[in-house]
């Protein structure tokens, strides 16, 4: 399991709710913390991994040993949002950019927790962008497109090089092309039939 960058295709497909909190669901949540710390994140969703469900992560610390700031979400909703923040916010899958990004200050958001509990919580400033980012990141939403035209001009270069980087990358055969991605993604989780006897 390795993070995606952009442009893969992943990371525009609207993640399926997750429809039971079972043994490959907690697998893969520790599997996406470690990356977060290796990575030095402080959230990562699961289709940062090409994996298209509801399921993030996060430490609002960035440290694996403040276990207390560790965050895990499934089927997360932001339920309201108040006020506005304006940072600089950066994105696992585009290493290196940071750009100001506008968002609401205050937000509620209800989600479960992997023993399958209702929570829901209130926060503000830097958890509250974290949980909108994450958030964006399940519906196929990136930071790049909450950027204000100014931070999308200055982000542009990079942007062309992440593509190059990636269509490289794809060419050598480490990724199968975007239509073939995309149908994996579609497919995932579809239960096979039971067999008939
Ligand atoms: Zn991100």
């Amino acid at each position: 399991m390795k993070i995606v960058k952009y442009p893969h295709p992943a990371l525009r497909f609207p993640a399926k709710p997750v429809s039971s909190i079972d043994k490959e669901i907690r697998l893969l949540a520790g599997q996406m913390l470690e990356l977060m710390y290796g990575n030095k994140g402080l959230g990562l969703a699961a289709p940062q991994v090409a994996v298209p469900v509801q399921l993030m992560v996060m430490n609002f610390a960035g440290e694996a040993e403040q276990k207390d700031k560790e965050c895990i979400a499934v089927n997360p909703v932001l339920i309201d949002k108040k006020g506005v923040q304006e940072g600089e916010e950066g994105c696992l899958s585009f290493p290196g950019l940071y750009q100001k990004v506008r968002r609401a200050k205050t937000v509620t958001v209800r989600a479960y927790n992997l023993e399958g509990q209702l929570y829901e919580v209130v926060c503000s400033d830097l958890p509250a962008r974290l949980w909108q980012h994450e958030i964006d990141h399940l519906h196929g939403r990136l930071f790049i497109d909450m950027m204000g035209p100014l931070g999308r001009h200055a982000s542009r270069k990079m942007l062309e090089d992440f593509e190059d980087d990636y269509r490289t990358a794809q060419k050598k055969g480490e990724y199968p092309s975007d239509d073939a991605i995309r149908k994996q993604l579609t497919e995932y989780g579809k239960a096979i039939p039971a067999p008939v006897m």
